[in-house]
């Protein structure tokens, strides 16, 4: 019998995971990813599948990350209908991702329509085909074609057929896929449910053993098992993205993990630390924990307490030799709730950094939207349920901004540096995050630490942003 297996993503690339093995008359599919980084990556994800969906009997599945799962539903949409063969917990993981996966892309979708309002829904949608255009238009288009989503590739009712067919394995299980086909799932240890996947494929009258290792966990992490060692392969094909580097042993990272924080917190400073949603995060969490436990870094900070709790955390802490470190709450010029709430005068007392957030109150502070108020039909997310984002919440908020902006013209600055500026300036234990989603817009925030308001600034601020207290 002949068997073969096809690279269909993750090559030349780290992301689109995708093998079709063809044993016989027999073809099963292992990990149907997304491709994820540039647009060029991305608009793969657009091409129609090189093989028929309809003639592939299983799908294998590693572990739940979008780049191993983030297409399923779209080949369960071009026709797949077999078993969704993977782990409990990456399927129950699966479910979750590829439900945030639809809705990201339906929201991009009628995000593009709005602004395409010429752009008839395209016709193809619902047969499945990939909007008409084909891989060379695709490979041809300009980048930002390519990073314009347009039709979504699935829909939450794709990810129901998708769930539908999902059929939970449990690991160092032989699974039998089809005939002369069988799998066993071994714990890989790189996220809830990831496996490492064993095939054998009967052959003539002998097994031939391909080894899938998906991502593969470190030894000694916190939460997860270790990734389970295998005796035996034909054939093993690993996924390689950081298969150029020796990691440090775990003690080693943990260490330079509390060095770092134990530095950034003596100066004062904002640790900020870019981690994958599933895995890395609980993972980092856990060890910070641990190092507070082990006295290896020594605060606490909390979100959104009053005054009160604030108070009763301060005294448990105290108990344990641990300081209260900091209140994350929200505070700005046209929301002075905390000054009058008692939160303010807390932070005083008991020494707490108060972490401000949303301090341009979402991007009202800036001005844009008094400048053009058409601005507000334009508005997405939960930002059109504000009143303060309503044409008489503007009304409002117009002496403040007013205010800002003379402010900022005398010092040619923003009426955003200005607005972050009052909030440090007037109350030395405040610390603002504001959001920046470009990279001059963090420049713009980070230069509003160097400006200096006059006395006489900071009150006429404090005057007019009264109401909002
Ligand atoms: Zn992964």
């Amino acid at each position: 019998m002949s068997i073969s297996i096809q690279f269909l993503g993750a090559v030349g690339t780290v992301t689109g995971s995708q093998y079709l093995v063809t044993c016989g008359e027999q073809r099963v599919l292992v990990d149907c990813g997304m491709f994820q980084g540039s647009p060029e990556e991305v608009s793969r994800n657009r091409l129609p599948f090189s093989y028929d969906p309809t003639s592939v009997s299983a799908l294998l599945v590693t572990h739940a990350h979008l780049d191993h799962c983030g297409r399923i539903p779209a080949v369960v949409k071009a026709g797949f209908s077999g078993p969704i063969h993977a782990t409990g917990g990456t399927l129950d993981l699966a479910e979750i991702v590829l439900r945030d996966s639809a809705k990201l892309q339906e929201e991009a979708e009628a995000r593009w329509l709005r602004h395409h309002p010429d752009a008839a829904p395209h016709a193809g949608d619902e047969a499945g085909s990939d909007e008409g255009d084909t891989p060379q238009q695709i490979r041809d288009a300009k980048p930002e074609a390519h990073t314009t989503t347009r039709t979504a590739i699935y829909r939450d009712e794709d990810v129901d057929r998708t769930v539908a067919l999902f059929s939970p394995v449990a690991y160092e299980t032989a699974l039998q896929v089809v005939p002369g086909v069988t799998a066993i799932f071994h714990d890989a240890g790189h996220i809830l449910g990831s496996a490492i996947i064993e095939l054998r494929l009967a052959d003539a009258g002998a097994t031939t053993t391909i080894v899938f290792s998906g991502d593969l966990g470190r030894r000694g992490t916190p939460i997860l098992r270790d990734p389970a060692p295998l005796a035996h392969a034909d054939f093993l094909l690993v996924e390689s993205t950081y298969g150029n580097r020796e990691h440090a042993p775990m003690e080693r990272s943990v260490d330079e993990l509390a060095e770092t924080v134990n530095e950034v917190a003596g100066d004062r400073g904002v640790l900020l630390i870019p981690s994958f949603a599933i895995g890395r995060t609980q993972e980092l969490v856990w060890i910070l924990d641990e190092l507070v436990r082990e006295g290896r870094i020594r605060a606490v900070g909390v979100s959104n307490f009053s005054a009160r709790a604030m108070r009763g955390a301060s005294r448990v802490l105290e108990r344990h030799g641990l300081p209260l470190a900091s209140n994350q709450v929200r505070y700005s010029l046209l929301d002075r709730g905390i000054e009058a709430n008692g939160v303010l005068d807390a932070a005083r007392e008991l020494g707490v950094t108060i972490i401000a957030y949303s301090p341009l109150a979402q991007g009202l502070l800036s001005g844009k939207f008094h400048e053009d108020p058409e601005r507000l039909k334009r508005l997405e997310g939960p930002r059109r349920r504000l009143s303060l984002f309503r044409p008489r919440g503007l009304r409002r908020s117009a002496p403040v901004v007013a205010e800002l902006r003379s402010i900022a013209d005398a010092h040619g600055v923003t009426p955003a540096q200005v607005a972050l500026r009052w909030l440090v300036q007037a109350h030395p234990h405040v610390v603002v995050i504001p959001g920046a989603s470009k990279v001059a817009q963090a420049r713009q925030n980070a230069a509003a630490l160097d400006l200096e308001l006059t006395e006489e600034e900071v009150r006429t601020l404090d005057e007019v942003s009264r109401p909002f207290r």
